[in-house]
């Protein structure tokens, strides 16, 4: 479960901003928390970062891996009138940007702005009303009324992200903007707090990635396990939660919140490393949902599995409500579950972990 010191933790890591491409506030955070159970911590050129336990020299190494950015906006264009149109960092949705609050980030600070909405009574509807909209078409308001006044406080290409931060609803359902993926790196540095406590029973050397640009390419992940190749991969990463209104299960698979973490088969998904996440499961009575990878996982899977000569690796997501918007709803419970089952995994690996077939 989580102690009072991950829980901090866990909120700090939401709420400091990691747009894609600027992730180096986020990633001092969790270099600082992680640093407390790691044998050393480093960063690369792009700003991905890595911890190691290193228990022996000729053991195998197993990485866990989580994205550290988050989609967001960056600043296009600013008009005359010092209105600023916004475009997409990531697989960002148009259609819930309007009448959002958003925060600009840059050197100077944060400057907050509401993304402007076109009253009802005055929208023409005949105009395709109701339809996503358009990137050009969404503007952020931050309260100036010229281009001068706006460029004093921000600059083109200066990122963007909505300012919405954590609620809990509950004991179990946590809120927020940018779950997609501060929970995946939150739980790989927990996995190192509970392996550091356990760490006579190891047998294989740990790293702990959290990587950079995951949502425009699997940037940093390609980078990052190129450079350290190790014997395998266990990638964390959210996953859709199909059992709200107007999902088609057919299409997409029926994945429930709150009923587990899952796991994902075929595709980059190497058998191996699934059965031995499925037997650590078993063994730590761990309830798992599964998935099905349809030619890509849309994860650093994809970016991993096949480096060079071929990482065995494996995607444990969790399951996510309304991703990519700034209200996305994770359950804690499936959170305690992945970090216990990813726990269980590597404490599971023998000294002689072969995963060639
Ligand atoms: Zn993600």
């Amino acid at each position: 479960m989580l102690n009072k010191e991950s829980q901090l933790f866990l909120e700090t890591l939401i709420v400091t901003p990691s747009p894609t491409g600027y992730e180096l506030e986020g990633q001092k955070v969790w270099k600082e928390y992680i640093g407390r159970y790691a044998d050393q911590v480093e960063s690369d050129t792009y700003g991905s970062a890595l911890a190691r336990i290193t228990v022996g020299g000729d053991l195998p190494t197993v990485m866990l891996e989580a994205h550290a950015d988050e989609i967001g906006m960056v600043v296009q264009y600013i008009s005359d009138e010092g209105f600023i149109t916004l475009n997409r960092l990531g697989g960002s949705d148009s259609t819930i940007a309007r009448g959002k609050h958003v925060v600009i980030h840059n050197k100077r600070g944060r400057v907050s702005g509401v993304v402007g909405n076109t009253a009802i009574h005055l929208q023409e509807t005949k105009n395709g009303g109701g339809k996503q909209p358009a990137w050009k078409d969404i503007y952020a308001d931050i309260g100036v009324t010229s281009k001068e006044e706006a460029l004093e406080l921000v600059q083109i290409g200066d990122p963007v992200t909505y300012a919405d931060e954590i609620e809990y609803l509950n004991d179990d359902i946590i809120c927020g903007r940018a779950l997609d993926n501060r929970i995946g790196s939150f739980a790989i540095a927990e996995v190192f707090r509970h392996l550091r406590k356990r760490r006579k029973e190891l047998k294989v050397n740990v790293l702990a990635l959290n990587a950079v640009q995951e949502e425009v390419g699997g940037f940093g992940a390609r980078m990052m396990s190129y450079r350290h190749m190790p014997d395998a991969a266990i990638v964390t990463d959210v996953t859709h939660a199909t059992d709200t209104p107007g999902i088609n299960r057919k299409e997409h698979g029926f994945v429930k919140l709150g009923g587990g973490p899952t796991v994902q088969h075929g595709g980059a998904n190497h058998p191996k490393l699934v059965e031995l996440i499925e037997s650590a499961a078993e063994k730590n009575n761990i309830t798992l949902q599964h998935e099905a990878t349809s030619i890509r996982t849309g994860t650093d899977t994809d970016s991993i599995f096949f480096q060079r000569t071929g990482i065995a690796s494996a995607l444990i997501s969790l399951p996510l409500r309304y991703m990519h918007s700034p209200a996305e709803v994770a359950s804690l419970k499936d959170l305690n579950a992945l970090i216990e089952l990813m726990t269980g995994t590597v404490l599971a690996m023998e000294a002689d972990q072969v995963f060639s077939v």
